[in-house]
């Protein structure tokens, strides 16, 4: 092999589906996979990560550029993240430096050394604590008042300080010049205040079965169903200790919405300031900050939102996916993957368990339960007195309805106010009304861009695509009759108004986008739910993920029907998931619980099964449909989409891609389309979509890989915007 070439294969951040070769710098020695280099990029220079090292290239030796520098001593990102990596840009049919992009918090994409930022913390010396602060008080009481601090709370981050006086820095010079404040610089840590105090309950059976029937190390999918309420949680941090105490670590992933201050303190509250924690909220400094927590083994506990899997682990012992079925798991643009599979995917590779838990699980991983590729623990009922909600169907067909309130639900809510409950009311729509319409000549109001009405905000006079976001002023008149405009159907605005009429002597808060839209607020109005200042809880699904409040007795259910003839095969699924979260808000406490569901469709099969039958006995019917219709789990999906302007050019991509389709398709390929989105026309393009549908994964793989490379090459591909999603969870 003497004088063979070397070359590094570098991923770097562009949307071109491959890697490029380079040689390595000139003075570098030992470069290896996982570190980041620069390199010449056309004109300019770029950072990217190395892939794999080979002593031959498809380019010309001539035409082959020298990278300008290593950026890393050692391999920034470990042998197991890089194949995880590797494999996700292959499964997803995703530009691998896109892909590790992705996963590399913002410093290091670009080219910050993987350090922490200097932080410096004060204390009070001894001389400090002996010191006569009285006296010092009657001559400096900022200074006396300061020291007081120091003493009362051991240690001080400089940022504590800044918020306990503005012109800190020179009263702790001051102090630290008579001697009495010294001042040593720590490794930021953003853990926060982590007091491990709890103490754990004692587990109920099912809890205590579980637990044992999960093992704690080798590859093990485990699914945790349990009713919600039921120490789902609770097992989750009894699983977390037992790894702790192994030394090993443990990446929680949850929803978008549900990774809540009230959680993260759970965590801290049992395990300690060893949490770290990673979602899109935190700045560069703190994400990098747990992305080496977790990397360096100081964080015990990773908890994150989905792009929390690609964190580099020291010692991975677990992984922990709570709310399973949640939608916010799959990425919805760009790199299009799915947390939940990426996390089964890499707990494989780590030989290690991992849990999926929720009251309602996906009925993919359903499936895989019965079909015992994943155990299957059961949490069947609440620990201690609480129970599951007794739920009341209100035929809509029997009670009128005023302002979207039947009379039996205002009983309801009457009841359990009056007892000193509290009422949470669920409406998944904001706005004052989704309609706006012209009664003499029954125009409504429709959105330039898209296919869809706007609705009605009338406390800020706007009309609002929800699509698109578009806004113009609301008006009160049809612009062709001058008839007076009516709003038809409810939202929560609406809502809001007339529950605050019929309760006037119960406060209310209002949790949706539209209140809940400046930093802060939610945990607010949050907060005045958990304090009882609020008896009334108005609110959309914001409201219902994740949050528990013990002093909610009852549950309304405004329109159930949204769900009940949608046109996704996961309409059902996802509107059973909906009901159940919803309901489970109900009756944690000790107090029993009641849901209302206000229904035009008593009757309809979806419903009855789900009340009588129970998610389960759901779960099985839909699954045998799926069987029968050949839909997932039972078959596999790949979606691609494309979007112009000018109808035309949608579907003669779309043509184009079909015939080549055809060309490589083998038998167990079928390819359904063109077709147009189900909402065609949405921000002012045009949207159509062919569906591919395999018998087979494997077979899939195999067919996406060389289609989507000849799509990528058409003509047409190059003027529409297009994309192509695996495992698809919207069929739009
Ligand atoms: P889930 O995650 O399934 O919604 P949680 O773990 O949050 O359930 O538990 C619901 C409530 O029950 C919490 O207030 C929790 O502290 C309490 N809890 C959980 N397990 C037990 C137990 N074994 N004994 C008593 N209370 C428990
Ligand atoms: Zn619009």
């Amino acid at each position: 092999m003497s004088g063979a070439l070397q070359v590094i294969r570098v991923a770097i951040n562009t949307p071109l589906n491959q890697l490029f070769d380079y040689l390595p710098p000139a003075k570098a020695s030992g470069a290896q996979p996982g570190q980041r280099v620069r390199v010449p990029f056309g004109r300019r220079e770029q950072i990217g990560v190395i892939v794999e090292l080979d002593d031959q290239s498809e380019v010309p030796a001539n035409k082959l550029r020298t990278a300008v520098e290593l950026l890393d001593g050692d391999a920034l990102l470990d042998e197991e993240l890089m194949r995880l990596l590797a494999w996700s840009s292959t499964y997803y049919q995703h530009p691998p430096g896109e892909v590790i992009s992705a996963a590399l918090p913002a410093g290091l994409r670009k080219g910050a050394p993987p350090t922490l930022p200097r932080q410096f913390t004060w204390r009070a010396t001894e001389a400090g604590r002996a010191a006569d602060i009285a006296t010092l008080a009657r001559k400096a009481s900022v200074q006396a008042r300061i020291l007081s601090l120091l003493i009362a709370k051991d240690s001080m981050p400089e940022a504590a300080l800044r918020e306990a006086h503005s012109n800190w820095r020179k009263i702790v010079s001051a102090l630290q010049e008579k001697g009495w404040a010294e001042c040593h610089e720590t490794v930021a840590d953003d853990s926060g205040p982590g007091i491990a105090g709890d103490t754990p309950p004692t587990l109920t059976q099912a809890q205590q079965q579980a637990i044992d029937n999960i093992p704690d190390s080798g590859f093990a999918p485990c699914l945790l169903e349990g009713v919600t309420g039921s120490g789902k949680t609770e097992v989750y941090l009894q699983l977390i200790q037992r790894q702790i105490a192994e030394g090993r670590q443990t990446l929680v992933l949850v929803p978008e919405i549900g990774l809540t201050p009230q959680l993260v303190d759970r965590f801290r509250r049992r395990i300690g300031d060893a949490v770290a924690v990673m979602h899109s909220g935190l700045t560069d400094a703190q994400r990098l900050n747990a992305w080496l927590a977790a990397r360096d083994n100081r964080a015990k506990v990773i908890i994150g939102t989905r792009s929390a899997i690609f964190t580099p682990l020291a010692k991975p012992g677990l992984i922990v996916i709570d709310e399973e079925h949640d939608a916010s798991f799959k990425q919805q643009d760009g790199f299009r993957y799915s947390a939940r599979d990426l996390a089964v995917w890499r707990a494989r590779q780590l030989k290690i368990p991992v849990v999926l838990g929720s009251a309602t699980p996906a009925f993919e991983s359903l499936h895989n339960a019965l079909e015992k590729r994943y155990r299957h623990l059961l949490l069947p009922e609440r620990p201690g007195s609480a129970r599951q909600p007794d739920t009341h169907v209100i035929d809509l067909r029997q009670h009128a309805l005023h302002e979207g309130l039947s009379q039996p639900l205002i009983q309801a809510m009457r009841r359990h106010l009056d007892a000193g409950g509290q009422a949470l009311i669920y409406l998944n729509r904001r706005g004052f009304a989704p309609t706006l319409l012209c009664p003499a000549c029954g125009i409504t109001e429709e959105c330039r861009r898209c296919d869809a009405r706007m609705v009605l905000h009338q406390r800020s006079g706007k009309l609002v695509c929800h699509h698109c976001g578009s806004e113009r002023r609301a008006i009160s008149v049809c612009t062709e009759c001058h008839t007076e405009l009516i709003p038809v159907g409810q939202g929560t605005e609406r809502l809001e108004q007339q529950l605050r009429k019929t309760f006037p002597e119960y406060s209310l808060v209002r949790i949706d986008r539209d209140t809940t839209r400046r930093r802060g607020e939610l945990e607010r109005l949050l907060e005045e739910v958990r304090s009882k200042d609020a008896r009334i809880l108005l609110g959309t699904q914001m409201l219902t993920k994740g949050h528990d409040f013990p002093d909610v007795t009852m549950v309304g259910i405004i329109d159930s029907d949204q769900g009940l003839f949608g046109t996704d095969f996961r309409s059902s699924e996802r509107l059973a998931q909906s009901i159940l979260q919803v309901s489970g808000r109900a009756g944690r406490g000790d107090r029993p619980g009641e849901v209302w569901i206000q229904t035009w469709y008593p009757d309809h099969p979806l419903l009855t099964t789900l009340l009588n039958g129970g998610y389960d006995r759901f779960a099985d019917e839909a699954l045998a449909e799926r069987r029968k219709a050949a839909w997932p789990p039972f078959s596999f999906l790949a979606l691609l989409r494309a979007e112009h302007s000018a109808r035309v050019e949608v579907f003669e991509f779309l043509e184009q891609a079909r015939s080549l389709a055809e060309g490589l398709a083998t038998a167990g390929i079928q390819i359904l389309g063109p077709a147009s989105s189900p909402m065609e026309k949405r921000s002012g393009r045009y949207r159509g979509q062919l569906l591919i549908q395999a018998a087979n994964r494997a077979e899939l793989q195999h067919f996406l890989a060389g289609w989507r490379a000849a799509v990528s090459k058409l003509r047409e591909a190059r003027r529409s915007r297009w994309s192509l999603d695996i495992d698809p969870v919207e069929l739009f």
